[in-house]
């Protein structure tokens, strides 16, 4: 079952094309986010309330053939597409078949670093495409052998997440893995924004969506563009990284997406 199907998306949307311009091959992990499979991968999902503007339903992901839906066993209502039950299998494996999924992550890892060597390009990979899991504390087997985690596995691999967790300290000293963290601008999540910033501090950058105009500035920090690349690891210290709201994102009332620079939980954090 695990060989017939692929867990690694490698260089499959137009913004990790992108960073082959910057000398990079991106291999992103999308599985099903939040409790869509029936198990919680993103446990601050429903505090930040990004469940239904997910990058889940961007892009293929959000289309079918007339809008067709399915109920998944998380009793989300998604798009009826390959996408999605490719990410409700992957996620599948994950919980149910842990030893199998991560003898084909380790195997595909390899393919897509033999893939890079032979394009000129570095690997850069993405497990948490669409989840939030403390990768830094799955311990697994490579050939025999134990380690602490993916990272250690692959120690001269560049890793990078995007992270709505606001104490993944372990992950912080981790020298192949970098982590940005993300915003969601709904009210209840303010006190999670607040532990983020004394957690990461400035070492930690911060991703932030928005719709419409996009401040210079944002919770004291520079604002730069997120959308030239995926390439989070390349971005300067210290700033907020600005990503246009797409898909589902773009019709957000949750407070999720941020409209201007005056959000509860700017206020709060200020
Ligand atoms: S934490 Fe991230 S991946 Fe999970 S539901 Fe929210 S936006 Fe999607």
């Amino acid at each position: 079952m695990a060989s017939k199907f692929k867990l690694l998306n490698i260089d499959a949307n137009a913004k990790t094309v992108k960073g082959q311009a910057r000398g990079y091959l991106t291999g992103i992990l999308y599985l099903s986010p939040s409790d869509a499979s029936g198990t919680q991968l993103c446990p601050l999902s429903h505090v930040a309330r990004c469940a239904a503007p997910c990058l889940n339903l961007a892009g293929r992901g959000g289309m079918a053939k007339g809008n067709a839906t399915f109920t998944s066993p998380g009793g989300h209502v998604l798009s009826d597409n390959t996408v999605q039950r490719a990410r409700l299998r992957r996620t599948e494996l994950f919980l149910e078949d842990y030893d199998g999924f991560m003898a084909l992550l380790v195997k595909e890892i390899r393919m897509a670093e033999r893939m890079a060597q032979e394009q000129g390009l570095t690997l850069a990979l993405r497990l948490n495409g669409t989840s939030d899991i403390r990768w830094e504390d799955i311990p697994l087997t490579v050939d025999g052998r134990g380690y602490y985690n993916i990272f250690s596995a692959f120690s001269h691999i560049r890793f990078y997440d995007y992270t709505k967790i606001p104490n993944r300290r372990r992950a912080l000293i981790i020298p192949n893995y970098h982590l940005t963290y993300s915003y969601s601008g709904v009210s209840d999540f303010a006190p999670v924004v607040i532990q983020a910033l004394r957690t990461y501090g400035e070492r930690v950058n911060m991703a932030v969506v928005f719709r419409g105009d996009v401040p210079k500035t944002f919770l004291g920090r520079q604002v730069v563009n997120g959308d030239e690349s995926d390439l989070r690891f390349l971005d300067p210290t210290g700033v907020v990284i600005a990503l246009k709201a797409k898909g589902k994102a773009r019709g957000d009332t949750s407070g999720f997406v941020v409209d201007h620079i005056n959000s509860p939980a700017m206020s709060a954090a200020a």
